[in-house]
């Protein structure tokens, strides 16, 4: 067992700043209105270090930068970018420490899942991207004895990226690679509850890149994401976050008419059928496993399975064993390797959690294990912490339709395979989903039966690079990872030419 030293502490693996400016053209740039505002780890509630307040000017000077460098870095081969990739993937795995311990400071997410998953899996997309540039191939096509067509892929150019703060630097990633390999240049917004490990990234790897290719301005959603969305002067904007917000980026990007990836909420369903109790065997512990499944990251994942469905027959007996398996997900301090919950991101998410677990009470519903919020003691008191909450009730329910974004299930009751896909798909979203089943057929059925961009069968919670990930319905369009992204980051050029 470890237990990373506080940010800042004497043996400390990273140091913050106590001030982050915007990275712009290479270099630190203060906002134009001076502005900044206060940074706070969900770890102990203390402020610990403040960020550029950015506005439309600020927008504009990155927009600036990215123009100035986004010809050149378009023009350079698929192999010079190939090589900045790899390079930034080299250094983000020397420092890997370092920026674990801060995405689990700024974030309150465990430093085991930081240390061992999300770093690790951000490092693997840069090297999968740099792979897949180099493997891409334009085409020749003959359409007559004198005349060709060619078809060349070449960048969008500049591009808007806005982004949350479940997983700042995962969901950073999957939006630079694939953008950066195709060969764009970028202004990204991050998310203003958890700003520091971003830009703690930048001053490690900011160097690798030519000034401009890459901008940071930070802010909130108003003040900097909407100029950023709304500007002439970007060829896409890439958003994930909320549905609400999806909405709103979609307006400001249809101005321009310029394309959008939204990357929205989710309610996803966890299906276990009545053969996974049949043996008390391995496959039933992974399938229990898979249960616990919606407190992993404190339940701030866009697929976090947050309706578990279980059929009639197994019910009482499975929800007895799950009850037992989430009470073991052990919660603390997040930088303690032991650590397998931590804390939840802001305070304002920290009370819409709770609120949900109010509504959940008073519309009904049973709580099985859970349902109130955890003081660890100390200086954790003043963190935002909340016990992984089980309730028993029904599809109707709001805490079964609407996204909470926390430690929370909300199980129900199935007869058979058709009331299954019925509840699984009785939902505004359609992100993820989970399907448990010994039965090869019944899995691959449900799986395609589900309405939904990912479907894991017999596991929950993998994100490899080359598996595409993305939104039916409300949860969005467009997907992320997978070489097809680089799809979404580039134009088709068409030559015909009579010889
Ligand atoms: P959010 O929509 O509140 O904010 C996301 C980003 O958008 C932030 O950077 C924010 O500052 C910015 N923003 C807010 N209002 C804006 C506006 N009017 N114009 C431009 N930018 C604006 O979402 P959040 O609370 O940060 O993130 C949680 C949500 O993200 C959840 O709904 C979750 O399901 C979703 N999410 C989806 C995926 C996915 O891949 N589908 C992944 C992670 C998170």
């Amino acid at each position: 067992m470890t237990v990373y030293a506080r940010p800042g502490a004497p043996d400390a693996v990273m140091l913050f700043q106590s001030r982050y400016d915007n990275w712009i053209g290479g270099t630190w740039t203060a906002p134009v209105g001076g502005e900044y505002f206060e940074n706070t780890t969900p770890v102990t509630g203390q402020a610990f270090c403040e960020v550029a307040r950015s506005g439309a000017a600020d927008v504009e000077l990155a927009l600036d930068a990215a123009h100035a460098a986004a010809s050149a870095w378009g023009k350079t081969t698929a192999a010079e970018r190939a090589l900045v990739l790899n390079s930034i993937a080299d250094r983000m795995e020397a420092n890997l420490e370092s920026i674990a311990v801060a995405e689990s400071w700024d974030n309150g997410k465990p430093v085991r899942e930081t240390l061992n998953a999300d770093i690790p899996l951000a490092i693997d997309h840069f090297r999968y991207f740099a792979g897949a540039i180099r493997a891409q191939e334009g085409s020749l096509s003959q359409i007559d004895e004198d005349t060709v067509a060619y078809h060349f892929h070449e960048p969008l150019g500049v591009v808007g990226q806005i982004i949350p703060w479940n997983f700042p630097i995962l969901m950073a990633t999957w939006k630079l690679a694939p953008a950066l390999a195709a060969g764009n240049a970028i202004v990204m917004k991050p998310a203003e509850q958890t700003p520091a490990s971003i830009m703690h990234l930048i001053s490690l790897i900011g160097d690798l890149l030519p000034d401009g290719v890459l901008n940071i301005v930070n802010g909130f959603g108003t003040e900097t994401g909407k100029p950023l969305a709304s500007s002439n002067r970007i060829a896409k904007v890439a958003f994930t976050g909320e549905t609400t917000t999806g909405r709103l980026i979609m307006q400001y990007a249809s101005q321009n008419l310029i394309p959008v990836t939204l990357e929205l909420g989710g309610k996803s369903p966890n299906i276990f059928f009545d053969d996974v109790l049949a043996k008390a065997d391995a496959y039933q512990d992974k399938a229990l496993e898979g249960f616990t499944m919606f407190a992993l990251n404190q339940g701030e994942v866009c697929t976090c399975p947050s309706r578990s469905l279980i059929q009639n027959t197994i019910y009482d007996e499975f929800l007895e064993l799950a009850a037992i398996r989430t009470k073991a997900v052990r919660q603390g301090d997040p930088l303690d390797t032991e650590t397998m919950i931590g804390a939840q991101a802001s305070n304002d998410q920290f009370e819409k959690i709770l609120s949900y677990i109010d509504i959940g009470k008073a519309e009904g519903a049973t709580v099985v294990t859970g349902g109130e919020r955890s003081d660890l003691g100390g200086d954790l008191s003043g963190g935002y912490y909340i016990q992984p909450t089980v309730f028993a009730g029904t599809n109707d329910m709001r805490i079964f339709q609407e996204e909470i974004f926390g430690p929370v299930v909300s199980v129900t009751s199935f007869t058979d395979y058709d009331d299954a896909i019925r509840i699984a798909n009785d939902t505004l979203y359609g992100l993820g989903a989970g399907v448990w089943s010994r039965n090869g057929s019944t899995a691959y059925r449900a799986g395609r039966d589900i309405q939904a961009g990912r479907v894991w069968t017999n596991t929950y919670h993998q994100y490899p690079a080359h598996a595409a990930f993305g939104g039916y319905k409300q949860s969005g369009f467009g997907r992320e990872n997978h070489r097809m992204m680089l799809d979404h980051y580039q134009q088709t050029k068409n030559l015909l030419v009579s010889y």
